[in-house]
């Protein structure tokens, strides 16, 4: 039996014959996703930046949050897929994928190089905001903290107590940072684009939702995987534990949530971003095989067409034609 995480007998350059078909298809899909931020004109953006009416103070104090938390948070998901991840799944597949999700994190990193350039914003400003922003500080410290087992040197995945860090650590990475932690955010860049306001950072935050939404799926299966073949891991007292992590993200997420956007957003208000945050928990908690927490309805249904590319947009028809697993989307 195929085992994704200590097995021996893994020569992880011998790719062929794949055992994980889902990590190929993730790795497809990252493929048939591919973008570059140059591609996303910020003309109207700068435009918008620049005039003294177009934009409230509401919105700018938001764009700048939202701004400030990605700048950081993707150098972050980067590291912890490249120095702690990647050593210790050597299945050739999905490292196959993780490479391609480094090389995603980077085209990230490359975006907020790009808005922070072409808006004229203080580099020092935007990237300090990780340290001097409390709701930005508090999620980036929390996984960190959360995340540091696979980390610690001279650590493997031997033996239960070990090999449940690890799942812990993959939660942290993939159902936190990458499932809920990011997701106050999209909501309100997309919510702004929906209102004709800086559509092109707006474009760029759609494209990178789409690739998080197949990073997330990954590192999901990656779990759900280790956890089918150790089952002795998933204990009812481990489950209640990752259950009051989650818990304890969506409290952050719901601050920084008020805390970047307190007022809302033109038919909007503050609270629905924070009941998003909460709708969003229960689908990935559901995605882990654990029961929901908050039974909550979807605030925003919009939100799924931004990722449903079966739904077709003017932008991405110029670039992609074909669309292989629209039904696998997370969101
Ligand atoms: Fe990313
Ligand atoms: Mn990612």
């Amino acid at each position: 039996m195929a085992q994704i995480i200590n097995n021996s007998a893994v020569d992880p350059n011998k790719i062929l014959p794949m055992s994980y078909m889902w990590a190929r298809e993730h790795y497809k899909n990252g493929v048939a996703n591919n973008w570059v931020p140059e591609e996303v004109s910020m003309q109207q953006d700068v435009e918008q930046w620049k005039s003294p009416s177009v934009l409230s103070e509401t919105e700018r104090h938001l764009i700048l949050w939202n701004l400030g938390f990605f700048a950081t948070a993707e150098s972050l998901t980067a590291n912890n897929i490249v120095l702690a991840i990647y050593q210790h799944v050597t299945n050739p597949e999905c490292r196959q994928y993780l490479l391609r999700q480094a090389y995603e994190e980077a085209v990230h990193t490359d975006t907020f190089i790009y808005c922070c350039d072409s808006l004229g914003l203080d580099p020092d400003m935007i990237y300090n905001m990780y340290q001097t922003v409390p709701s930005i500080k508090a999620k980036d410290d929390f996984v960190i903290q959360l995340t540091t087992s696979v980390f610690a040197p001279g650590f493997t995945t031997q033996g239960l107590k070990n090999i449940q860090r690890f799942i812990h650590d993959l939660i942290g990475y993939y159902v936190i940072m990458e499932g809920i932690f990011f997701y106050a955010g999209f909501a309100m860049m997309l919510a702004l684009k929906r209102q004709n306001k800086m559509v092109g950072i707006g474009e760029q935050f759609e494209y990178i939702m789409r690739d998080e939404s197949i990073h997330l799926a990954f590192g999901c299966d990656l779990i759900n995987t280790i956890k089918a073949e150790n089952p002795e891991i998933w204990t009812p007292q481990f489950q209640a534990e990752i259950i009051e992590l989650v818990k304890h993200a969506v409290i952050l997420e719901k601050a920084y949530a008020y805390d970047a956007c307190p007022q809302g957003l033109l038919g909007i208000n503050a609270d629905q971003f924070s009941e998003y945050v909460e709708y969003i928990a229960d689908r990935r908690l559901e995605r882990i095989d654990l029961p929901k927490v908050y039974g909550r309805k979807n605030p925003f249904p919009w939100m799924s067409q931004s990722t449903d590319l079966s739904k077709e947009k003017n932008f991405f028809e110029t670039r992609v034609t074909e669309y292989q697993t629209a039904g696998s989307l997370e969101w």
